[in-house]
């Protein structure tokens, strides 16, 4: 008994004075271990280390709660800190975090999301008490692919067979289904290419990529091209692919509401930032400053508008195919019911009014049949046309672009002669 109660006295004093200290390494922890009293003291630990998945349709709040012993607090606390880091919309089902808390599973010592293998958002309880932000990334090279093929039977098919993966082969898709119209256009023998950035680390590729280009040469369509335009912020909403006029690819699909891409809460489970209770969140909240410009997403006319002390100053607006958006928790209101609006018109500024922690937007999708959408898996597009400042950056890109796949295809042409020297080819002789 006397033993017992020397060894619980010694864990509880470590515990004390890890929970003070700064060092608390969250990657380091390999495995998933909370203390025990079954383990000797040598090999105990006195931070309980909790490994988990981003799951489907979840977002890090919901992925958390999941996990035996998370409450509520845990996850508020590390969802608020990291979506200043993290663009939550990028987050996938089987991504890998740990959340490392104290013994009795009351506070949150660090966390660490893995999104890939060498990139490492982690957190850490400084001597302030505050959770720190750190990113951890290891070197990667960047290789260059080009892909190119004719349709023999499905584009798709045609992406698959080249090994490009199934998010990037979609994006690949996405972008040559806006210039060219496969339907009644596509004919066989058509050709296309795709141009690919990609990272590798230790020779192994990391999952995704970007498609830097994507052009059609077909019979009908003729020559068609779009390029990747990146602005100087990576949440920009201007980030998209444009043709080279730097005209945007959709024809008729939604707009984002706002200028900077800034998610703090997704559409799904989470726990409501004010009741602190487990609800569902039927929009997208985008973070922005009081004042800033909200626009309508696509062509319709404002069905509503009002105030309630949840919603606070709010906009409906139906739009051409009878989907409805919702703008909620604006500061002013810039148009009339029965108005019509026109695609990435501002009708409003945002604000903080209704049940908020701070100013955002709060943004939502009914389609037509009256039900929530979620927003995110509808097609936006930043906005119609690249101009000034950022057409002319637009254009540098493309020449890089242009550059780069010339350089690449050069490369490949010498990789082929020597090949063919190799072989015992007489090319030189
Ligand atoms: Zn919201």
């Amino acid at each position: 008994m006397v033993i017992l109660f020397v060894f619980s006295a010694l864990l509880i004093s470590s515990y004390d004075f890890n929970m003070s200290g700064t060092n608390v390494n969250v990657g380091s922890i390999s495995e998933d271990i909370c203390p025990d009293d079954s383990i000797p003291s040598d090999f105990q630990t006195d931070i309980c280390v909790i490994k988990g998945k981003i799951l489907p349709d979840e977002g890090f709040s919901g992925s958390m709660l999941a996990l035996d012993g998370i409450k509520p607090e845990h996850a508020i606390e590390v969802t608020s800190t990291l979506k200043d880091h993290i663009d939550f919309r990028f987050l996938s089902a089987g991504e890998d975090f740990e959340i490392a808390l104290d013994k009795e599973k009351n506070i949150v010592s660090g966390f660490s999301y893995m999104p890939d293998p060498v990139t490492t958002h982690k957190l850490t309880r400084n001597e302030d008490g505050y959770l720190e932000y750190e990113l951890i990334e290891l070197p990667t090279d960047i290789r260059y692919r080009h892909v190119s093929g004719k349709i023999v039977s499905t584009l798709n098919q045609a992406l698959n067979d080249a090994g490009v993966t199934p998010s990037v082969a979609a994006v690949a898709y996405g972008i040559l289904e806006c210039i060219v119209n496969f339907r009644s256009d596509a004919r066989k023998g058509d050709q296309f290419t795709v141009f690919l950035e990609e990272r590798y680390f230790n020779d192994v590729k990391l999952k995704g990529g970007k498609v830097l280009l994507a052009s059609y040469d077909g019979k009908k369509t003729g020559y068609k091209v779009a390029y990747a335009y990146r602005d100087a912020e990576n949440n920009s909403a201007f980030n998209a692919h444009y043709s080279r006029k730097g005209e945007a690819l959709i024809r008729a699909a939604l707009r984002l509401p706002v200028d900077k891409v800034h998610v703090t809460s997704s559409y799904g489970q989470r726990i409501h930032p004010v009741t602190g209770k487990k609800t569902f969140h039927y929009g997208v909240d985008y973070r922005g400053a009081v004042g800033d410009p909200v626009y309508t997403v696509a062509n319709g006319v404002v069905t509503d508008t009002g105030y309630d002390p949840v919603s606070g100053k709010k906009i409906t607006v139906r739009h051409d195919d009878g989907t409805k958006t919702v703008y909620y928790h604006l500061s002013s209101i810039l148009v009339k019911k029965g108005q019509k609006v026109t695609s990435r018109q501002q009708i409003a500024k945002i604000g903080r009014t209704g049940r908020v922690t701070g100013p955002h937007l709060h943004f939502g999708v009914v389609d037509h049949r009256g039900k929530w959408v979620n927003p995110m898996k509808r097609k936006m597009i930043a906005t119609p046309k690249l101009q000034g400042e950022r057409y002319a950056r637009f254009l540098v890109q493309m020449e890089e672009v242009d550059n780069l796949i010339k350089e690449h295809i050069n490369n490949e042409k010498m990789l082929a002669r020597y090949t063919l020297i190799g072989l015992g080819g007489n090319e030189l002789f």
